[in-house]
């Protein structure tokens, strides 16, 4: 299946000159949202995988139907003051200035393997972060896994050493 065909490239959105991977219109589509769970299911069946983790808002809807497929449980990764308990923080840079990303501290069990989901590489500045998040806890990132990854930003210059699957690139 061509997933590229779901997604809608939104001009200029949020700002000039940005050209939006827009995912909605694969999510709302079942066969390809079903297509797309499956080909990140049959890459994470032999990683011997415990957990999913993935940052909010878009990593939960990549990771949590992989999590059921699989089995395992997934661990929300959030910004800072959304997680009810004792978290772990990692500050990471934005664009413009700084944000925070936390997880819950007994989210992972050390040796835990763990899949972290997003839809997008870009700078990778955000799954960095998530792979901090997960090694503070002594999880092991087994592999990572895009919808998309925007090839012109380099991202995966970050990721060097993981094993890493896209199933679209621009
Ligand atoms: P990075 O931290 O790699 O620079 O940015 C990736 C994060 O920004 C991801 O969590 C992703 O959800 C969001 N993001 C950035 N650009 C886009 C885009 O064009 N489409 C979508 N769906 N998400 C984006």
């Amino acid at each position: 299946m061509d997933l590229k065909q779901y997604v809608t490239i939104v001009e200029n959105w949020p700002k000039e000159g940005i050209r939006f991977k827009d995912i909605t219109t694969l999510m709302d589509n079942g066969e390809a949202y079903r297509y797309a769970t499956d080909q990140i299911v049959s890459y994470a069946q032999d990683k011997d995988i415990d957990l999913i983790v993935g940052p909010e808002a878009r990593g939960f809807i990549i990771g949590c139907p992989v999590a059921y497929a699989l089995g395992v449980g997934f661990a929300p990764v959030r910004k800072d003051g959304k997680l009810p308990r004792e978290t772990v923080k990692v500050d990471y840079g934005l664009e413009y200035g700084k944000d925070v990303l936390t997880i819950h501290r007994d989210a992972i069990k050390p040796g835990q393997r763990v899949l972290i989901t997003d839809d997008l590489l870009a700078t990778g500045g955000t799954i960095e972060a998530t792979i901090k998040l997960v090694e503070e806890l002594g999880g092991i990132v087994a592999g990572i896994a895009f919808l998309i990854e925007l090839t012109y930003l380099d991202g995966r210059e970050k990721l060097d050493g993981y094993d890493v699957l896209t199933l679209m690139q621009y």
